[in-house]
């Protein structure tokens, strides 16, 4: 058993937020960890079952409407309760042993800010703070004395097979993607998919924004940027592989032809555990791999033509500054309106590569507030573009 840890998870009520109670709850409960603040976005029944059950000190709700069930959920308890997003920001200001990144979104990269400054070791499933503000992030944590611990499968996998007296000698990273549940569909098969078939992840269960950015691939685009802003290997030397069981979490390829990968059942459980236990190894509630069972492991080279959304990111990427935040946040506002049925599957990446040619990504952000400004001005700019195209094919 380790030392007792404290802990905080932003975004408890999701995906990744219940893989980690899991976690914790297989690793000592409260009997290992001190559960400083569990947050969700509107579940207030959620969040209290939790918070009572992880003896919590404090629950924070982002929709301040839910706050009077919460408080109600949790009388006689102790546990204090709060909403809204300045709430948020004080929560993620309490110094933790670890904290866990997990709300879904550009949303999530205020809190991330705040925990690092408050010094917290990062625990980081928000891939969105890495895309939108890489450089911001790794200044802070340089400055706080802190580090990133990478809860992405992909890039947990990188972090635990890149050996840094070694990263001279990296002669590339291998990023693996399941290709999501249009892998093998032709462009005109996907111009009719529905919401409904898109977040029908075929490998991993996650949230809804997540499963449906691995159907357009803009999930990988987004983790070739997070990967480019987390290690030490040239933006060039970042290889995509489709490899659709996702049992292979990625690979680092070294100069004298090793390549070194990590395997595992596709369950967020591992990395998870992975990060929370740092530097150790600890139990992971997961099912072991059984490869007779599995017999085979397939690869694919990833397809731009179908999937433009890999392409869009490397452009963004190349061009740096703030164009990763504005494809984020376009592809925010695209994918809310192919989930609402407003437009269909093919304009998500259109979307996107409009307001990437129009939007002006100009200098590197150097506050939050560039970031934020340039999160909303792309989101302004893709409304427009869909509004002027929804009149243009009217
Ligand atoms: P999810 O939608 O299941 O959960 C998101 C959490 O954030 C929920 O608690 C939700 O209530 C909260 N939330 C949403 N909007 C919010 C807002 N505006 N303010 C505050 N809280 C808000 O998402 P998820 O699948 O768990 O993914 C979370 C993050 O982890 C994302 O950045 C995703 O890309 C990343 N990630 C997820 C997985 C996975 O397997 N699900 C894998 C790798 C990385
Ligand atoms: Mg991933």
């Amino acid at each position: 058993m380790v030392a007792r840890r404290s802990v905080s998870v932003f975004g408890s009520t999701g995906s990744v937020g219940r893989s980690t109670l899991d976690v914790i709850a297989a690793h000592g409960g409260a009997g290992t960890w001190d559960v400083e603040v569990l947050t969700g976005g509107s579940n207030a029944a959620l969040l209290a079952e939790q918070a009572r059950a992880t003896r919590a000190k404090l629950a924070v709700i982002q929709n301040e409407d839910a706050l009077p069930t919460l408080r109600e959920a949790l009388a006689g308890t102790g546990i204090e309760a709060a909403a809204g997003d300045a709430a948020l920001l004080e929560a993620a200001g309490r110094r933790v042993d670890v904290c866990l990144s997990a709300i879904a979104g550009a949303a999530g990269l205020a809190p991330t800010m705040a925990a690092i400054r408050a010094g917290s070791t990062l625990a980081l499933a928000n891939k969105e703070s890495m895309v939108c503000a890489g450089g911001l992030v790794r200044q802070e944590v340089d400055k706080a004395g802190t580090r990133i611990l990478p809860v992405d499968s992909e890039h947990s996998a990188i972090f635990q097979v890149l050996e840094e007296r070694h990263s001279e000698a990296i002669d590339r990273i291998v990023l693996t993607a399941s290709g999501g549940p249009f892998r093998a569909y032709s462009l005109e098969q996907m111009r009719a998919v529905t919401p409904e078939d898109a977040i029908a992840h075929p490998q991993w269960s996650m949230g809804v924004a997540i499963s449906l950015d691995s159907a357009t691939m803009f999930n990988k685009g987004l983790e070739l940027i997070e990967a480019d802003q987390l290690f030490p290997v040239a933006a060039h030397r970042i290889e995509i592989l489709v490899h659709p069981q996702s049992i292979i979490h990625s690979m680092v390829g070294y100069r004298d032809g090793s390549i070194l990968a990590q395997l595992g059942t596709p369950d967020m459980r591992t990395p998870i555990a992975y990060a929370l236990g740092w530097p150790r190894r600890v139990d992971a509630p997961v099912e072991r791999l059984d490869f007779v069972a599995l017999s085979r492991l397939d690869f694919e080279a990833p397809d731009d033509i179908r999937f433009p959304a890999l392409r869009i990111a490397r452009e963004a990427m190349e061009a740096g500054a703030l164009a990763p935040c504005a494809m984020n946040a376009a592809k925010e506002v695209a994918a809310e309106a192919f989930l609402t049925r407003r437009i269909p599957f093919l304009e998500i990446a259109v979307v996107v590569e409009c307001v990437m040619e129009s939007f002006d990504h100009g200098p590197a952000a150097t506050s939050l507030d560039d970031v934020i400004a340039a999160d909303r001005d792309a989101r302004a700019l893709a409304r427009e573009v869909m509004e002027r195209r929804a009149r243009q094919f009217a």
